[in-house]
């Protein structure tokens, strides 16, 4: 298998680096991408071809994925950029390992239609999505119900006062900035709702989130007879990565299974009222039009404001609010339409901050 590896120097591209290393996953790196940070060092390590892409044409990336013809590429790249790689690949047709949620909030239906036309497969690496994609299998559910850790600030009464230091640590996952920001306002939550919804082609309603403080339950499937299944494991996204890129059982080995001794699993309602990024996401989802495209686009310019200490943890759902206010309501019909739509959103997001 040809793997190429799209945000190597990230979060997810090192664990999907780390998984290779490990010999979990057997392949050929054919193709290593990043933004600005070097890649030297991993170039001669894999002996692959890469690519730092900032100052790069769109053209002259594509003809350097093209020409490293991979089986199957991992989007592990951050942020609404994403997108452009995705439709990269689908336009290549090279079936997608898909870490990058935001490929989907801003693509939706469209990207899975395209993608479904091209005959290529999308495959989650988000965890919660590779859970539900593995418990699939050919039940047909009546909910998908996500869990949610909760972030850092589940306990925490008056978010008023969040530092971006606070912000940044998260309780389980180490990530990436953008989502572990996303994490602790829960626009990470909504992102996967909305990414649920395109991915299986459920509506709003029939999607449900749950606190689960421990992140041993990735998510769970809720059949009409009323049974429930699971997917648990130990919180570590090798078990995603490797289940994308080897195929739901193709893994050995790859997390040390639970243990169950004195092992306590709590289940709580999301805060509305705290963590309004998730009824916002539900509103955005149900309104249709462009408002997931305007969603995400604001959030991208909200988190890099707060990051930047600009704006405080609380002025994140509050402009989103106001951003979502405003009209959004035409259907983007071409993904040219779909990048204008994003800079009015984050023009929007701009002049609010
Ligand atoms: P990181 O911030 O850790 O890494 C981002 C990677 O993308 C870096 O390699 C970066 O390169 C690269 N990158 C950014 N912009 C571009 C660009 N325009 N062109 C090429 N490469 C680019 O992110 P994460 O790994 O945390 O997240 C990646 C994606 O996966 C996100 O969409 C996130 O929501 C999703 N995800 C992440 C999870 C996690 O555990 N981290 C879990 C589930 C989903 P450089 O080093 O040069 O900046
Ligand atoms: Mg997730």
């Amino acid at each position: 298998m040809r793997l190429a590896i799209l945000g190597a120097t990230g979060s997810v591209g090192m664990t999907a680096i780390n998984a290779i290393r490990k010999g979990l996953v057997s392949c050929t790196v054919a193709a290593l991408i990043s933004s600005t940070s070097s890649l030297d060092d991993l170039s001669e390590e894999l002996s692959s071809p890469a690519l730092t892409a900032s100052g790069k044409s769109d053209s002259e990336i594509r003809s350097f994925l093209v020409s490293s013809s991979p089986d199957i590429v991992l989007n592990a790249v951050s942020g609404t950029a994403g997108l452009k790689y995705t439709l990269m690949a689908i336009e290549e047709g090279f079936d997608i390992a898909l870490a990058n949620k935001e490929s989907l909030v801003l693509g939706g239906d469209m990207v899975m239609r395209e993608a479904r036309k091209k005959g290529v497969r999308i495959i989650p690496v988000d965890s919660e999505h590779s859970a539900i994609y593995s418990l699939l299998k050919d039940r047909s559910p009546r909910n998908l119900i996500i869990t949610a850790s909760g972030g850092p600030f589940f306990e925490r009464d008056d978010l008023s006062g969040v530092t971006v230091e606070e912000a940044l640590s998260h309780p389980v996952w180490k990530m990436g900035e953008k989502i572990t920001i996303d994490s602790a306002t829960g626009a990470n939550k909504g992102q996967e709702v909305i990414e649920a919804a395109a991915l299986f082609g459920f509506p709003p309603e029939r999607i449900k989130v749950v606190v689960h403080r421990q992140s041993i339950v990735h998510s769970m499937i809720e059949m009409d007879d009323g049974a429930v299944y699971a997917l648990l494991s130990r919180p570590d996204m090798t078990l995603p990565v490797v289940s994308a890129l080897t195929g739901i059982d193709g893994g050995k080995d790859v997390v040390s299974p639970l243990s169950f001794d004195n092992l306590d699993l709590t289940f709580r309602s999301w805060d509305d009222e705290r963590f309004p990024m998730l009824p916002l996401a539900y509103e955005a989802l149900r309104r249709k039009g462009s408002y997931t495209i305007a969603y995400a686009a604001s959030d991208e310019v909200l988190v890099e404001r707060f990051l930047s200490h600009d704006i405080s943890f609380c002025d994140i759902p509050r402009i989103t609010k106001s951003v979502l206010d405003m009209d959004w309501s035409e259907e983007p019909s071409s993904f040219d339409m779909i990048t204008a739509i994003m800079e009015r959103a984050r023009k929007a997001a701009e002049a609010l901050c």
